[in-house]
Order: C-alpha cells, then structure tokens, then sequence
C-alpha cells in the first residue's frame, strides 16, 4: 500500500506559537522561546498519520516577505521553489492587525494553498477580543482553525483541515485579494499582460505576483529574471521600470510605500469586519507591567538586578546539590582505589577519568540553574524588554538592542548565539555583533569562576563572579564601539523593537530547555572532556621513570624506621605525638615528590615553555598549561587544574584546598579569572565564527582580538594590584 506525502510547511510572525505547534504535530522537541528571533533555521519533522505522509516543515518567523532578512528570504525561497502542498500561517490571535501582513502577502504570492490558524485564542478572549472567523474565512478565502498551540488545543482539527485542503483538488483561488488604487492596479494588470507575453520559461511566480514585486523593486525578482539572460537587462525590467517612473512621479513617493500603506488600509479593513473588542477587558495586563520594568529609571537598576539574583542563585543554591554529586564523585573515586591493586590502570581510573570529569560533573547543578533562569527569562517574555532597555547602551556601540539577545544568549553558549545573529538585517551588524558575544561569559567559564572566586573569595564570591560578567559586558561595548570606528564602520539600520505580552511560562517548556542543555553537557562530558582528561592524564604521569632530586622512596623508609623506635621507647601520649609528627613527615615527602613528578612530566615540559608569556600575569606554568586545553573546551581547565594540582586524593574541596596551599594568591587568582572570562572562545564556537560569517579572516580576529584583550587586562589587574598592595 503507498502512502500519500504531503509537505505542510508552518508560516507566521515571530513568537506567534510556530514551533509549539511544530512540536505537537511532530513530537519533537525544537526550542521554544519567547520573544522573536529564535527560529533562524527551518526545521523539519515527518509524521505519519491517517494514512499519510507528512513532512511537517517550521520555516522562520517573518512579518512579511519582502526580502529584508535572512528569515524572510528563506521563508519566501521555501515557498517559491519547494511548493509545499499547503502552508499553515499561524496568527497571533490577541495581535490579528499585525499578522494579517504576512497572511495577505502569503495570499498574494498565489502560488499554494494556504490555511489559517487562529493561534493563542486564549490570549485573545482573556483580552476580549472576539475575531469572526467565519468572516475572515470568507473575506480572504481561506480556511480557518482556532488553536491554543500550548495546551494542544484544536492542532489536530487543524492537521485534518491542512489533509482536507491538500487532498482538494481546486487551484489556489484567484480572488480576494488586496485591492490597490486605480493607478497601481492598471500597472500590476498591464505588465501582468506584458510578461505573460513575454513567454519567460522555469520562474517558479506567479505572473500577477512577478508584476508587483517588480513595480515595488524586488532585487531578489529582479536578479533571478536577470539570471535568464546573457546581457545586463531585460524587457521585462525595463518596462516596470517605466511603470515605476511614472507611479513615482504620480504619487511623488516610492511605489512601494503606497503599495504597504494600501495593504494596511485593506487589513485594517478586514479587522473591522471580523473583530469586536469589549471595553472592560481593554487594559493590558502586559502594559501595566512594562510600565515598572521597562520604566526610564527603574528599568535597568531591576534589569541589573535579575542578572545579579540569576548569578546569587546559581551559586548558593548550586552548592547542595554540588555538595552531593561532590561526595558521590570522591566516595566512588575511594571505593575504586580500594577495589582494584596498584597499576597504571588504576591511576588512569581514578587520578585521570574520575578525577577530571568528577572535577566538571559537579558543576551540572550550577549549569542548570543558570540555564533555567535564561529559559525563564526567554519565555515570560522579559528577555525582550531586556533588549529593549539596552537599546540605549547597545547605539553607544552603533548597535541595537536586537543585537543584545544574541550576546545574552551567549550567557549560555556562545555557539547558538552567534548562530542567533541571523536574526540581524546588517552584514556588518552581524559581524559585529559576533565578534563582541564571546565577550558575554559563557557557562562552560563558569565552573574557572566558582573554584578559583569559591577558593579565593569565599564569603564574596557571588559577587566577584558577577562583576566578572559585568566587567565582561562593559567590555564588549568598548570593543565594540572600537570595531565599529574602524573595521566596521556604518550605521545601524532603524528597527523596532517588538515587545510580546508577557506569559506565565509554562513548566513543560522550561523543562525541555533545562534537559536539551543539560544533554548538551552532558555530552560534552562522555567526549571531548572524557578525551581531553585521558590526554592530560598521560601528559602529566609520563614519562615513567624520571630521575628525581632525592631518592624519596629510601628517605621515608629512613623516617619511617627512625620514628618506630623513638615511639617503641616512648609512652602513651608522647608515642601519638611522634606518630602524627611521622605521618606529616611522610605526606610532605609524598608531595614533593608528586609535585616533581608533574612538573617532569611532559605536561610539566609543555608548562614550562609557555610560562614566559603567562608569568606576568601571575599564572604559574600548572595553570598556563590548563589555560592552554581551555582551547578545547573551557570545561577542561579544571579538570586541568585538578589533576596538576590535586594530584593526591582528599576527601573534599580537593583542589580547593591545593589551589590554597600553593602560591597563587587572591589577586593572581582574579587575574586568572579576568583572563578567562576573555580569552579566545573554544573550537565550536571559532567554528560557529567561520560558518556564520562565511571567512576565517572573521575566526582569526576573534581569537586574536579575546585573546589579546585577555592578557593586557589580566597583565593590567596582576601588575596594578601588586603595586597597590592587594594581594
Ligand atoms: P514561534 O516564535 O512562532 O516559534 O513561537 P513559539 O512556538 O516559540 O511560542 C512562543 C510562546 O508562545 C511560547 O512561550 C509558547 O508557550 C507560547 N504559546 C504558543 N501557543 C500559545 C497559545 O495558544 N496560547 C498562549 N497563551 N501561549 C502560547
Ligand atoms: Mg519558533
């Protein structure tokens, strides 16, 4: 028996509740977030259901299809050249004026069937607007189904009606569509008959659409027509051009913005139709809460101060679970070392694969936290209105407050954010914008800050951690308004920005994004840092037989046979005294010789050599090395840390403690942070650089630029500091 296949590709604005309904017609689980901007790729689902095929396909929010942005452009693409056998525009119900733009544009392009779904009703009834939907079907000719996408609501009618229509075998309909002004409606008719005669073959348009891309100066339109000709014109060009010289001359504007603005004319139309609005529920709850979040002088200090309780809470709530996961890692590491005999194995068991991804694995609370309150800010809509309030800083580097969802993102990983920067019109925007999100300190840095602030700085350590991320956030702006004065130069383009209503977030989706991240880490920890703590294991326990500069083992078998007859000829009291005076007598040897084990060993070597150019910011070779793998992945600096400087096994805090007994001070420690916090950003992300920005030049700049802003702050607070006596 085969199957029927069916492509149901889903448009509509950003945040209109797209990949909610994605999700629940395919079961998957694609981010959902509030505010606009987070769909940049189209994503694809297969499902088969009353016997069919179907290719489920959630293109990128847009609110139009004027080609002005990457979404845009790829949603129109999909529609021209892959036909989807129906396209579902999904409406914001509670916002039907401001969706209605894409719906009739959809409805212009006349090039497949097209059904509407009346999104968010609850929203819409919460705020007393009642839309006719009968009406609106009639008036634009085209299906309509009320959905709720977040409590699965109507989404299944709505996938019967999407087969229904599919299924029917009548041609997208001709009528009901924008009516233009005398004028402007002669023109599209006569070039229509113009280029219908002029037998242009493979253009995948529409020939009325063709006609009024062309009088509105569509350069994608223009350069595909171009692209069937040899020479550098075509007929069809040049007579909309003379339509457009004489609409321009007629209206003393561009044809295009008559164009727009008889589009609105014809959508406010439609809402008088179909929508009545009763007065008592006027008052948007959503306005009265911006009116104290988004306030001229509160707005920051608040915005300030949720950044400052997400990094509190990430710290003093992390530290129980981190506590528990901390004993399970040091109970298993001890239970293994008692378990198995003494062999090379064992060491590379418990000092390199426990030790190095137990050393990260307790930060998984932290992490957590931290992305669930990015999650929460995302889907109760505040992390628009954050953009929104750094609109403002954002123009001091030639930026817009756009630009700042992305660099918040990069909180997180700095890899989804610079992807996110295709939300951007602006090549040079783009760029911009990527080259300062590294600066935006991402979660995998996190783990450097809690040991060496939580080591340092006990009692103050919350803070110091987040004056890290301001200072990281002060200097993208400086960095970026340097960019911007030189390899960057340009204005930014005018935008709005859209603040969407605030919503309760719903547990389910806030889960789903605490689990995609914690996956992602999680991954992270059976690869690359697995990998990369085997590696720095076998760096630092070879080579094998060193010589070292005492023969440590005969020395504590002196000690040990000295002490046993000064205790043998002592009492009671007098004998523990000498026992715990040979115990540390012991221990210190072990120790030394540990510590020159390491630093013979090949990672020792590697340390060594590049110790010249990390000592003038106070970093020892141990923590120069571990710097080094942070190339790698961030997350492996402390387990770096761990096994250089925690060699032997305690029962907690081990590096901690190590890190404290050695001679790194509170200030060498903040010099180390500040480096970290700037320093080139790891091979995925250099990798996200080069793809986003389509040249290595841009990957090279960012490493060279983090890192070279790295050492002159770090070499500036080491240096300062010792000169002010801080230490
Ligand atoms: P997209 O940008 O179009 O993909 O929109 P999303 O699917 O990411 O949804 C944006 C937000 O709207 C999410 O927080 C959803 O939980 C929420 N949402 C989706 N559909 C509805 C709905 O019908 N009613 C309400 N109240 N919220 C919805
Ligand atoms: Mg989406």
């Amino acid at each position: 028996m085969d199957q029927k296949n069916f492509t149901i590709a889903l448009a509509g604005n950003p945040n209109s509740g797209k990949t909610t309904i994605f999700n629940n017609l395919t079961g998957t689980r694609q981010k959902v977030g509030n505010w606009p901007g987070v769909t940049v790729e189209k994503k694809e689902g297969h499902i088969h259901k009353y016997g069919y095929d179907l290719k489920i396909v959630d293109l990128p929010g847009t609110y139009s299809l004027t080609p002005f942005s990457i979404e845009e452009i790829v949603s129109r693409n999909f529609i021209l050249e892959e036909r989807p056998d129906v396209v579902i525009d999904i409406i914001d119900s509670s916002n039907l004026e401001r969706s209605l733009y894409l719906a009739t544009q959809l409805r212009e392009l006349d090039c497949c069937k097209v059904i509407f779904a009346l999104n968010m009703r609850d929203l819409a009834h919460a705020r007393g607007i009642k839309i006719n939907a009968r009406k609106l079907s009639e008036l634009l000719d085209v299906p309509v189904v009320f959905t709720v996408g977040n409590k699965n609501e109507g989404v299944d009618a709505l996938l019967k009606k999407a087969i229904e229509v599919a299924e029917s075998d009548s041609e997208s309909p001709k009528k009901r569509k924008v009516k233009y002004s005398k004028d402007i409606a002669d023109s599209i008719l006569r070039l229509q008959n113009f280029i219908e005669n002029q037998q242009i073959e493979n253009l995948p348009y529409d020939s009325r659409w063709l006609a009024i891309k062309l009088i509105e100066d569509d350069e994608l339109v223009k350069k595909r027509i171009l692209q069937q000709t040899e020479s550098k014109t075509h007929p069809v060009l040049d007579e909309a051009q003379v339509y457009r010289r004489r609409l321009t001359a007629l209206f003393d504007d561009d044809p295009e913005i008559i164009m727009t603005d008889e589009r609105y004319g014809f959508i406010a139309g439609i809402i008088k139709e179909v929508v009545t609005t009763s007065t008592k529920q006027r008052v948007d709850i959503s306005r009265n809460i911006d009116l104290v979040l988004t306030n001229r002088f509160l707005g920051f200090p608040i915005f300030i101060f949720f950044i400052w309780a997400m990094f509190q809470l990430t710290f003093t709530l992390g530290a129980y679970p981190m506590d528990w996961i901390d004993s399970g890692v040091a109970w298993l590491s001890t239970s293994v070392d008692a378990m198995l005999p003494s062999s090379l194995f064992k060491d590379l068991l418990v000092n390199g694969i426990i030790a190095g991804v137990g050393s990260i694995i307790i930060f998984l609370p932290n992490i957590l936290i931290l992305f669930l309150c990015i999650a929460l800010f995302e889907d109760t809509g505040y992390m628009a209105r954050a953009a929104f309030l750094m609109d403002k800083i954002m123009h001091l580097i030639g930026l817009h407050g756009k630009s700042f969802i992305p660099m918040l993102m990069g909180f997180g990983c700095s890899v989804p954010a610079i992807m996110a920067t295709r939300t951007l019109e602006s090549e040079k925007d783009r760029i911009l914008t990527i080259l300062i999100t590294p600066f935006m300190s991402c979660s995998a840095r996190l783990p450097i800050y809690i040991v060496l602030a939580g080591t340092f700085f006990s009692a103050k350590a919350g803070t110091v951690i987040f004056s890290i991320y301001l200072t990281g956030i002060i200097f993208a702006v400086i960095t970026g308004r340097i960019f911007r004065s030189t390899l960057l130069t340009g204005a930014d383009a005018p935008f709005v920005m859209e603040l969407p209503p605030y919503r309760v977030p719903m547990v389910k989706s806030l889960l789903i994004h605490m689990w995609d991240r914690s996956k992602m880490f999680l991954k992270k920890m059976g690869g690359v840092i697995l990998i990369g703590s085997i590696v720095i294991w076998t760096l630092s326990s070879f080579p094998q037989n060193i010589r070292y500069s005492m023969d440590y083992d005969s020395e504590i078998s002196r000690i040990k046979a000295e002490f046993e007859t000064r205790i043998a000829a002592s009492n009671g009291s007098e004998s523990r005294v000498l026992e715990e005076k040979r115990d540390s007598a012991v221990s210190e040897l072990l120790k030394a010789q540990k510590a020159e084990k390491t630093e013979k060993s090949f990672m020792g070597h590697i340390g060594k050599a590049i110790t010249p150019v990390f000592s003038p910011i106070g970093i020892d070779w141990r923590g120069s090395v571990a710097l080094l793998t942070g190339f790698v992945a961030k997350e492996i600096v402390v387990s770096t840390l761990g096994v250089l400087y925690a060699g032997e096994k305690e029962d907690e805090d081990a590096l901690s403690k190590a890190l404290l007994s050695s001679n790194m001070t509170p200030l060498a420690a903040l010099a180390m942070m500040v480096f970290v916090l700037f320093y080139m950003p790891c091979i995925a992300a250099i990798a996200a650089i080069k793809r986003e920005t389509n040249s290595i030049k841009w990957a090279l700049v960012s490493i060279a630029h983090t890192t070279s802003v790295a050492w002159f702050m770090a070499f500036v607070i080491y240096q300062g500091g010792k000169i002010i006596g801080f230490n």
